[in-house]
């Protein structure tokens, strides 16, 4: 959490920065544990003060913004990665004890990057360096355009489960723990089944539901759930946990077949899925 419905939600929330010179930035220190910011905040702050935000992109779980102008001697983008709780907000942050960053603008709001626990990183990149953080030997094809052809041909000599392949960012970029339990429940997998038993024509039904999946999660904002604080831009609450059928689920019915719901743990993270009609293979 975040994931790329939730980020993607907050980069088209903060959307009115691009054009922006920015004229002031501040990076808050009141808690102990402080965030990684790369370069150090005050040679940071220098290189942003000046430079025109040109877009706000995302690039599979992280905001990228576009940076072009004065400071910079070429074109550089800062990476924003929120991780478990960061926010990027155009309106006030839910505490002002969490406040990581907040950049100014002389006709825009300022724009805050605030997170609670802290995990979240601040990253300016030259163009190289964003090729070597972010590029395709790091992050798949975005996951909003995955195709089964791609995927069969990432995953299918792997003996791994299935569920590991959709949480890795080399092989599709964006999906987490919450997505990737909703995407095989829709596709009629158990997140067990190992990979290399998955069909071509499965892997075709993955990447149809997943790109669905992910477009209906943007159009409702993202998913807020529990003890986690995610919150659009403009902070509120996204509604796709409304439409969540399996995750954070265990012990209740399967809205398909009524068989109980189960939560298991892979790679130390909770799955939920049904036994009732996802196929082990
Ligand atoms: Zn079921």
């Amino acid at each position: 959490m975040p994931e790329l419905p939730e980020v993607e939600t907050m980069c088209r929330g903060i959307g009115g920065v691009a054009g922006q010179i920015i004229t002031g930035v501040s990076f808050p220190r009141r808690t102990r544990r402080p965030i990684l910011i790369s370069p150090p905040a005050g040679r940071l702050a220098k290189r942003l003060i000046g430079s025109r935000i040109d877009a706000v992109e995302r690039a599979g779980k992280r905001g990228v913004l576009r940076l072009a102008g004065a400071a910079a001697d070429e074109p550089e983008r800062l990476v924003i990665e929120p991780r478990m709780t960061g926010l990027l907000l155009r309106v006030p942050p839910p505490s002002d004890a969490h406040v990581r960053m907040v950049l100014k603008f002389a006709e825009h709001p300022p724009l805050i990057f605030w997170d609670r626990r802290g995990l979240g990183t601040i990253r300016l990149l030259t163009n190289e360096e964003f090729y070597r953080r972010c590029g395709p030997s790091v992050l798949g094809p975005d996951a909003l355009t995955l195709a089964g052809a791609a995927f069969h041909s990432a995953i299918h000599h792997s003996r791994r489960p299935i569920k590991q392949a959709l949480l890795d960012q080399r092989v599709t970029a964006g999906i987490g723990n919450i997505y990737a339990a909703e995407i095989l429940f829709a596709a009629g997998l158990d997140p067990r089944s190992r990979c290399c038993r998955i069909s071509r024509a499965e892997c075709d039904t993955i990447a149809t539901v997943t790109r669905k999946i992910l477009r209906r999660a943007i159009r409702l904002e993202g998913s807020s759930i529990g003890d986690e604080t995610y919150r659009t831009a403009d902070s509120r609450p996204g509604r796709y946990q409304r439409c969540h059928q399996v995750y954070g689920r265990a012990g209740a019915a399967c809205p398909r077949c009524g068989a109980i719901i189960r939560r298991i743990v892979q790679a130390q993270r909770s799955t939920f899925f049904c036994p009732g009609c996802q196929r082990r293979k």
